[in-house]
């Protein structure tokens, strides 16, 4: 169960949103969002899990930021819409999990099959709350923007009702 603890107003080079921070008991979850979204179908929806080596250290070895930027763009162009923060940092695994995972990457195994070889779930993420959050903010279905087709399954399982897909194209330099 999830509890609306607090909200307020973030400036951002995409346009002025609004955080809405949530606690579940054991983590925080931020629902960031643009303009009038209750009772509405389809809004653009980013589900977006906490990456610490793109967010804080600039990484460039995955698009968790390019992703988030280009989400917040998608709102901003379309004047509504909300992206939801998840702590699940390295798959829901954590970073040492992802710390350690990385000799294995570097010796040719997926992200994946790292975790299971060091006895991880290959992906120990869960939507529950984020479907908690659509359901309090009475949106009643999502157009949501991602590029992994299997994520779509996930967030269903997870109770998410998503009515359509918009892809994050990311132009690399
Ligand atoms: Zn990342």
């Amino acid at each position: 169960m999830i509890v609306r603890l607090a909200e307020g107003t973030l400036q951002t080079r995409f346009g002025t949103f609004t955080q809405i921070l949530y606690y579940d008991g054991q983590k925080e979850i931020i629902a960031l969002v643009m303009g009038d979204i209750a009772h509405k179908k389809n809004v653009l929806c980013r589900v977006h899990s906490h990456c610490i080596s793109a967010h804080i250290f600039n990484s460039i070895e995955c698009d968790c930021r390019e992703q988030m930027e280009m989400a917040q763009r998608l709102i901003q162009e379309a004047g509504s819409g909300l992206i939801i923060w998840l702590d699940q940092e390295g798959k829901n695994n954590g970073h040492l999990a992802l710390l350690q995972s990385r000799k294995l990457k570097d010796e040719g195994l997926s992200q994946t099959e790292a975790y299971v070889k060091l006895g991880y779930l290959a992906d120990a993420r869960n939507y529950r709350r984020a479907a908690e959050i659509l359901h309090e903010l009475k949106i009643q279905s999502i157009t949501l923007m991602t590029n992994n087709p299997e994520k779509v399954s996930q967030l269903r399982n997870d109770g998410l009702i998503i009515a359509g897909i918009q892809q994050l194209i990311i132009n690399h330099p």
